[in-house]
């Protein structure tokens, strides 16, 4: 029939927002990335070091979490720590340990690739 609708579900653009900071996460902070955890405020007292045993995900379609060891239940995005730096996906330099090419460390271009390994932009 003319002009009847396609009923399939859309994302909200808030929720597609959140699912892109979850899986940038995911992308650079696979499962058993070293993490450090807090329950009441970030920074404050009772934050545990722990690693994450889950992927993180939107729960409830508000808020980036994700599930670490020694906690029931998921920890919002905001109190998580990670504790270690990136690794590049190409060479596995570390914030630590960059490479260094005529003399200029590298820096981060992606979530996990570093400048040494990123294509050379194209000679104009
Ligand atoms: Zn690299
Ligand atoms: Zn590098």
């Amino acid at each position: 029939m003319p002009g009847s609708r396609n009923q399939k579900p859309e994302i909200p653009p808030w929720e597609a927002r959140l699912q892109a900071q979850v899986d940038e996460f995911n992308e650079v902070y696979p499962i058993g990335t070293a993490v450090r955890a807090w329950r009441g405020v970030r920074g404050g007292g009772g934050g545990i070091d722990t690693k994450t045993r889950s992927a993180a995900y939107v729960l409830s379609g508000h808020t980036p979490v994700v599930c670490v060891d020694g906690v029931a239940g998921c920890i919002a995005l905001t109190h998580i720590l990670p504790l270690v730096g990136r690794v590049c996906r190409q060479c596995g330099c570390t914030d630590d340990r960059a490479c260094v090419v005529d003399g200029v460390a590298c820096h981060w271009v992606e979530p996990n690739l570093c400048s040494a390994c990123a294509p050379a932009p194209e000679a104009a």
